[in-house]
């Protein structure tokens, strides 16, 4: 095996925290190589659809149904369009890196540099003081060893460099933080508003907060309002780690970016008990690697963290990596969910302008500072939709006619939708898992990782909740019809997977300290969504992010005062 430079710093994924790890450790100074699996991508350049229209698109932008069932029969199956032709390219092929479902599983994972900051949908939300006392409260997970006073400079710290659109509530569990002007609500969303804020006091319908920016922000251009974004943008008008950290950590010139390298484990020394490098191999020769570094963060997302973890086996973590307790792998928590769509008549002289990279949101309500007595179930949830005019792709097929008229007619706006989908919180269990399947080899050789998650009696009940308390908002702003919808029903579907190597006080309870150190293995850190110990009822990668550079200024702190 080739041993190969010395860095400072080794970051492991080049993804939404990745990216924030890299950016971070080289502006103070660290000499940093930074690992991706996947292929190279670069800003601009590999937005290859990103102009396209769909007329000029591949079979006119259709599914190619027998690709994507040969190459990507998982990941073309993700909800909100968010896989299509335009970026094929960005996913993994399934058919080369297969898993195991002990039960229905969806694992929704990219393949290149920038890794999911392409294709995700940058609703960015702070988490409450609540979100992080609320194991201890109710003694479901772990106490988490921070609280939210030891995040919050970090947030500002992140929203105030990737740019969040947003406005300010003044709520005390949905913090507010550094926003740029919000989007505008449609008509039919200011009238839910009005209405729900009318009815019920403890309730907020207010504009997504996005990292999409209203106007021109560090060096990155403003919006288009075109609503393409999982396309790539050129204008780097969202956060990505292409568009952004990886740039600023490359202008620190103390970044290597090695693309194609699939990080099979990290070796610690039995004697110091520190990680001393990583084993890596070559995706596209196949050879086998190693490099080293006095730091490594890994932040390959949760389950390839996770999956690197337990590969790092030796006679000192004959388990894995911070597994002594059998801890790691376990106590996986994600968002169940269920939509709720009503058609909601009385707005037809209005329509909206142009489009919006975002929707809107309503902050949890339920279970809020103690239990509520007509609830049956523990935590809450949050609402995420929006309310549109139905366009000519989906009245065309409903609409009678023939010729000019039938033309005239579809090209009139359809009916008002309103849609709220919920984020259940899920309780952290002990039997929600992964493990390796040493009997089943996937991509490079590797043994698989299995999935054994389900979701649970509370996250059902949680959800029956959802739906009434949804169906009367709508029916109070005047819905006419409303229909259920099971959303996001297949553990993974939310792609919010958090847990796994959860933060805490006790090693015997938990597999990372408060700065996302490995127990007991000082030097390496965990900060993507494996090290999260619990899952809130909002989109956790802003927290991910604030978590990285908190972790980071400490790890550079540690390093400068000889104690790595
Ligand atoms: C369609 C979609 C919409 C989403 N919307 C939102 C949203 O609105 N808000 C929100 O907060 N979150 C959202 N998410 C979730 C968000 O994308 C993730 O939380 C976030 O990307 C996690 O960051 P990460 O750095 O942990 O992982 P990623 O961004 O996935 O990056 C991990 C990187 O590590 C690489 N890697 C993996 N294993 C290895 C290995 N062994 N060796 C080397 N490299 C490796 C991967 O190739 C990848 O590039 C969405 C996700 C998707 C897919
Ligand atoms: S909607 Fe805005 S952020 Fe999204 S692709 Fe268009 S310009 Fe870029």
């Amino acid at each position: 095996m080739n041993q190969t430079t010395e860095f400072d710093a080794i970051v492991i994924g080049s993804g939404i925290t990745g990216g924030w790890a890299a950016k971070e450790l080289t502006e103070k100074g660290l000499k940093v190589l930074v690992l991706e699996r996947g292929k190279p991508l670069e800003h601009q350049k590999g937005y290859i659809h990103e102009f396209t229209a769909p007329w000029q698109a591949p079979m006119q932008g259709l599914p190619d149904r027998q690709l994507d069932a040969r190459d990507y029969e998982i990941q073309s199956k993700i909800e909100r369009g968010a896989f299509s032709w335009a970026n094929r390219h960005y996913w993994i092929n399934d058919r080369k890196n297969p898993y195991e479902q002990v039960k229905p599983f969806r694992w929704h994972r990219t393949d290149v540099l920038g890794g999911r900051s392409l294709t995700w949908g940058r609703q960015s939300y702070r988490w409450g003081p609540d979100d992080f006392l609320q194991n201890k409260r109710d003694g479901h997970g772990n106490d988490w060893p921070i609280r939210y006073t030891d995040l919050e400079p970090w947030y500002t710290h992140v929203e105030k460099f990737i740019g969040v659109s947003g406005a300010p509530e003044g709520l005390e569990n949905f913090p507010d933080g550094h926003y740029l002007p919000p989007f505008e609500m449609t008509a039919l969303e200011k009238h839910l508003k009005r209405t729900v804020e009318a009815k019920w006091t403890d309730r907020r319908v207010t504009i997504g907060r996005v990292a999409n920016l209203t106007e021109a922000h560090e060096g990155r251009g403003p919006c288009q309002r075109r609503a393409i974004c999982n396309r790539g943008c050129s204008f780097g008008a969202y956060f990505s780690s292409l568009s952004s950290t990886l740039p600023a950590a490359q202008k620190t010139g103390l970044l290597t970016i090695r693309t194609d390298s699939v990080v099979e484990a990290i070796d610690v020394d039995p004697a110091t008990k520190k990680a001393t490098g990583v084993r890596v191999i070559d995706a596209k020769s196949g050879e086998r690697l190693r490099f080293g570094a006095k730091v490594i963060f890994l932040n390959a997302s949760t389950y390839g963290t996770l999956q690197v973890l337990l590969q790092s086996r030796s006679a000192a973590h004959p388990n894995g990596i911070g597994n002594h307790s059998d801890v790691l792998g376990r106590y996986l928590v994600d968002h169940a969910g269920v939509g709720v769509f009503a058609e909601i008549p009385g707005f037809e002289d209005r329509n909206y302008e142009g489009r919006r990279p975002t929707g809107i949101l309503v902050p949890r309500f339920r279970n809020i500072g103690g239990q509520d007595a007509d609830a049956d179930f523990t935590r809450g949830y949050g609402f995420q939709g929006g309310a549109m005019r139905d366009d000519w792709t989906n009245t065309a097929a409903q609409t009678d006619g023939f010729g000019a008229d039938m033309k005239h007619q579809i090209a009139r706006p359809g009916k008002w939708i309103a849609f709220l989908g919920a984020f259940c919180e899920q309780l952290p269990q002990k039997d929600n898992r992964v493990v390796l399947n040493e009997n089943k080899r996937g991509g490079f050789g590797l043994p698989q990782l299995s999935f054994d998650v389900a979701y649970g009696e509370n996250e059902r009940r949680m959800k029956l909740d959802a739906a009434k308390q949804a169906e009367q908002m709508l029916v109070a702003a005047g819905a006419k019809h409303v229909v259920t919808i099971p959303v996001r029903a297949i553990p993974g579907v939310s792609i919010h997977e958090m847990g796994g190597a959860r933060m805490g006080h006790d090693p015997a309870e938990s597999v990372l300290n408060a700065h996302n150190q490995v127990h007991g293995v000082p030097n390496l850190f965990v900060t993507d969504g494996a090290a999260m110990a619990s899952s809130g009822t909002v989109n956790p990668s802003l927290t991910y992010m604030a978590l990285t550079a908190r972790a980071a200024d400490y790890a550079v702190a540690q390093l400068k005062a000889g104690a790595l």
